[in-house]
């Protein structure tokens, strides 16, 4: 049976593997998503058919449907711009598991557990808690509950240091110590109440924009602690099933901060966006564009590159943008969607909104090619997105934003620039593409400016 159960075991970490190989390209990540589950299930079946691991069929059928009803219902209600949030849950919910796990172990006997053991036991617990409080604090900024800002006050670091420092040491005296019933209880919750309130200060300074990093590296931590607990309950599955979640979960984290130009200790660490910048070319004034005129200059055009932004997402624009390309392709121009890798609020947030309005993938540019060839592109149609095309990243050297690669919108020879006033980006900067000669503002709504876009080609 245990031969059986280890080879179910290793199907299901095949599967996970495959199925994460696959969410890197849109048109094979729904699978990706299937296989991962697939082996999941797989993974349960194989642990139920282990009857050493449960206690008794009743818990676990009521947890089971408990789990799998609140699970289907997020999933079904969520939101496309509420998934951060939903993630930040799930990662929290995965944190608590397994520090449970840790603790329920530790109930079980933590002095008959050999110096190994208890290391990954008390590791398993203090990665959980502060997985868990970083998580319910990240989702409650993400969904508004909790104000979004950056927190930064006076002696913040040193908190959080000591916090730090007391975890280090009542988890390294939990191993070393003696053991003594009473005093390893007492190392453990002091541990873990150390764990619980640093997840909660360390997200404290870190602002509402930058939650997505934060959710991605939460991710990780998640990751670790289920792989922590799958060595404290032996459990193989467990093990690779965690340090694929830490190890995917770190790589999504340093790609997200490379392509914003910042390391992950500024992202932790410097209170970006607590307060206002006002760094950004302020000169020139914007010029606002008709819908009319806006239709002349795009039926003339040969080739537009669309460039969507947080703002799409925002105005759920997705569909009529969708629209306005196929009846610019009706009438001969070449039409190409670029997305910035951090454009919106999440990794493949715009692509995943184009895919649900079925925009070809053959469409999507990457910004590295659309790039050189963009002072040959007739129209740049800039749909909500700000700091993405942000040109002060290329040479002002005083902006938050310089060496952040961008799309270099600019560079066409006409931009129209969507968005409903002269409200500045995730950043909090100026941008001065707004302000450049060869930009045309259409203020408003994107949604509403996309669909009277589309209204006067079906009429015209
Ligand atoms: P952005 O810089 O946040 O700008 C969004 C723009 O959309 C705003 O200027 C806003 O201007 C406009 N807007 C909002 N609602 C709108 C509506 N209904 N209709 C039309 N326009 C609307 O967006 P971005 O260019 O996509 O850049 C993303 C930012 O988020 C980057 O700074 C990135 O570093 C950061 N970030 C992204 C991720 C990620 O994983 N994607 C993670 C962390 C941080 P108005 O108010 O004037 O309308």
């Amino acid at each position: 049976m245990s031969a059986l159960i280890d080879f179910f075991y290793i199907i299901s970490a095949i599967l996970f593997i495959f199925g994460i190989k696959m969410l890197g390209s849109a048109d094979t990540a729904r699978r990706g998503n299937l296989i991962s589950s697939i082996g999941m299930l797989l993974a349960v079946v194989a642990t139920l058919l282990n009857g050493k691991v449960f206690v008794s069929w009743p818990w676990i059928v009521g947890g089971l449907v408990l789990g799998a009803v609140i699970g289907a219902v997020a999933a079904q209600r969520v939101e496309m711009t509420e998934m951060p949030e939903l993630v930040a849950l799930f990662n929290g919910s995965g944190g608590l598991a397994s520090m449970l796990v840790g603790v329920a172990e530790h109930a079980k006997g933590a002095t008959t557990l050999d110096n190994f053991t208890q290391a990954v036991l008390i590791i398993t617990v203090l990665i959980g808690s502060v997985t868990f409080t970083g998580s319910v604090y990240a989702w409650g900024k993400l969904s508004g509950k909790l104000d979004g800002k950056a927190k930064v006050f006076e002696g913040q670091h040193k908190i959080n240091a000591a916090l730090f420092g007391g975890v280090v040491v009542a988890g390294a005296l939990y191993v070393l110590l003696p053991s003594n019933p009473f005093l390893l209880w007492m190392l453990l919750i002091l541990a873990a109440a150390a764990s619980l309130a640093l997840g909660w200060t360390g997200v404290m300074p870190i602002g509402g924009g930058d939650m997505p990093v934060v959710v991605s590296l939460l991710n990780s931590l998640s990751g670790l602690a289920a792989s922590a607990a799958g060595f404290v309950i032996q459990n193989n599955v467990l093990i690779v099933a965690g340090c694929l979640v830490g190890a995917s979960g770190l790589i999504l984290t340093i790609i997200m901060c490379k392509a914003m130009n910042r390391t992950l200790w500024n992202v932790l660490f410097s209170g970006f966006g607590a307060t206002e910048s006002s760094s950004g070319t302020q000169e020139g004034e914007m010029k606002p564009a008709t819908i009319e005129d806006a239709y002349y200059v795009l039926e003339a055009a040969s080739s537009v590159v669309v460039i969507p932004g947080y703002g799409m997402a925002m105005a759920q624009a997705q569909h009529a943008v969708k629209e306005l390309g196929t009846l610019l392709e009706e009438n001969g121009t070449e039409v190409q969607y670029c997305i910035h890798p951090v454009a919106g609020r999440m990794p493949g947030h715009m692509n995943v909104l184009l895919a649900e309005a079925d925009v070809p993938y053959e469409q999507l540019v990457e910004m590295e090619d659309v790039n050189p060839n963009m002072p040959m592109v007739d129209v740049a149609i800039v749909i909500g997105a700000n700091d993405v095309v942000n040109p002060d990243a290329l040479d002002d050297e005083g902006s938050p934003l310089y060496g952040m690669p961008i799309i270099r919108a600019h560079e066409a020879r006409t931009v129209y620039a969507l968005k409903r006033g002269k409200g500045r980006g995730f950043s909090g900067v100026v941008n001065p593409l707004f302000l450049r000669e060869n930009t045309r503002m259409l203020f408003g709504d994107a949604k509403d400016t996309i669909s009277a876009l589309v209204t006067e080609f079906k009429d015209t």
